[in-house]
C-alpha cells in the first residue's frame, strides 16, 4: 500500500479528537475518507476506526427498508423528529444499491428530511455515490462505529426495498423494520418473502384517512403470514403495526416495541451473540472485498485478465483455467 498523504487529508489526531468531541464536520470528513477508495486514506481510516473502537457499541441500530413510495423519508423525518426531541442523537445512513448506477442518492437525502437535518441532535449522511460496490458494506459499517463514537445512540440505516441491499444492511443492524402498504389485493405482493423473513417488525405506513380501514386489514393480514414463519435464533416473534407519518400516529408504539426487542434479546443474550456473529461475518467480508481489491490492483494481473476474458468469451479458454492462470501470476497456487 501506498504511504502517500493525500492532501486533504486530516493528520489522524485530528479526525480522533474531532469525532469524539462530536464535531459534525470532522464527522463528515472521517466517513469521506473511510469511504474512499485510495490505499493511503484506507491505511489511514483502518487506524482511525482502531482508535475509536472502545468507543463504539453504545447504540441501537436499526434497519428500515420498503419500496420507493412507501413513506422512508417521511417516517424517518417524524420518527426521528419524536426521538430526537426526547433526548436521543440519532444519525441516518444510507445503502443505496441504485445509487452505484445513476451516480446521485436517492436515500438518506436531507432535502428528504428538510426538519429532521435542521435538528441539533440528528445526523444525516446522503449514500456516497461511486462507492467501490463490494466496500459499501464495509464502509457503512464502519460509518456506524463513527457515529457510535460521535455520540450518536440511535442509528437508522436506510435501504429500498430491492435487490441484496437488505441482507446486506439485515447483517448490520440489531433491528430490521420493513414499511409496507396496505394494497389493494393481496397484501403480501411486492416485497419478498425473504424481506418478510428478515423482518423484526412490518409496520403499515399511511394508516390514515380513507386508508385507515385497509391498514388495519393489512395488520391482520400480515399477522397471520408471519404467524407461518418460524421463530429466528432471536425468540423474537415479528410484530406488526401501523403508523401514519404525515400524522404522526403509532411512532411512539413503534419505539416501545425497538426497546422492548432490546430489553428482551439483551436478557436472552442473543442481542450481544448477533453483534459478535456480524463482527465475523464482517471481518470475511472484508478478506473478500481486500483479496480482489488487490488481485485487481496487481498491474501483471489486470494486463493479463483482459485477454484471458478475451479467450475465455471467444470459447477458446475454459473460465476455471483461465482463473487459474490469473491466480498463479498473483503468487497463490
Ligand atoms: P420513500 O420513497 O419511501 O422515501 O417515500 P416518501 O417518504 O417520499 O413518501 C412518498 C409519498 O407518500 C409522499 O407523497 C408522502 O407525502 C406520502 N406519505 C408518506 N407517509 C405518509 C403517511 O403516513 N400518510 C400519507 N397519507 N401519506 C404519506
Amino acid at each position: 500500500m501506498s504511504l502517500r498523504k493525500s492532501p486533504k487529508r486530516l493528520p489522524l489526531a485530528a479526525y480522533i479528537e474531532g469525532v469524539l468531541a462530536r464535531d459534525r464536520v470532522i464527522l463528515s470528513r472521517a466517513i469521506t475518507l473511510v469511504e474512499s477508495k485510495l490505499d493511503s486514506d484506507r491505511e489511514l481510516a483502518t487506524a482511525m476506526i482502531e482508535e475509536l473502537m472502545p468507543h463504539t457499541g453504545q447504540s441501537i441500530r436499526v434497519g428500515i427498508t420498503g419500496v420507493p413510495g412507501v413513506g422512508k423519508s417521511t417516517f424517518i423525518e417524524r420518527f426521528g423528529m419524536l426521538l430526537c426531541e426526547a433526548g436521543h442523537h440519532l444519525a441516518v445512513l444510507a445503502v443505496d444499491p441504485s445509487s452505484q448506477k445513476s451516480g446521485g442518492s436517492i436515500l438518506g437525502d436531507k432535502t428528504r428530511m428538510v426538519q429532521l437535518s435542521h435538528h441539533p441532535s440528528a445526523y444525516i449522511r446522503p449514500t456516497a455515490s461511486g462507492a467501490a460496490l463490494g466496500g459499501v458494506a464495509i464502509h457503512t459499517r464502519e460509518s456506524i462505529l463513527l457515529c457510535e463514537a460521535a455520540g450518536f445512540d440511535v442509528i437508522f440505516i436506510e435501504t429500498v426495498g430491492v435487490g441484496q441491499s437488505e441482507t446486506m444492511v439485515h447483517g448490520m443492524v440489531d433491528f430490521f423494520l420493513l414499511l409496507m402498504l396496505a394494497g389493494a389485493g393481496d397484501e403480501l405482493q411486492g416485497i419478498k418473502k425473504g424481506i418478510m423473513e428478515m423482518a423484526d417488525a412490518v409496520v403499515i405506513n399511511k394508516a390514515d384517512g380513507d386508508n385507515l380501514k385497509a391498514a388495519k386489514r393489512a395488520k391482520v393480514d400480515y399477522q397471520n403470514a408471519l404467524h407461518l414463519f418460524p421463530l429466528g435464533e432471536s425468540n423474537w416473534s415479528p410484530q406488526v403495526l401501523t403508523c401514519s407519518s404525515v400524522e404522526g400516529t403509532g411512532l411512539q408504539e413503534i419505539w416501545q416495541m425497538i426497546l422492548k426487542y432490546k430489553e428482551q434479546t439483551q436478557h436472552s443474550s442473543y442481542f450481544l451473540a448477533n453483534r459478535k456473529r456480524q463482527n465475523l461475518q464482517w471481518m470475511r467480508e472484508a478478506i473478500q472485498f481486500l483479496l480482489q481489491h488487490a488481485f485487481f490492483g496487481r498491474e501483471e494481473v489486470k494486463a493479463k485478465a483482459a485477454q484471458l476474458e478475451e479467450q475465455v468469451a471467444q470459447g477458446h479458454m475454459a473460465p476455471t483455467t483461465a482463473a487459474f492462470e490469473l491466480m498463479r501470476l498473483f503468487g497463490m497456487s
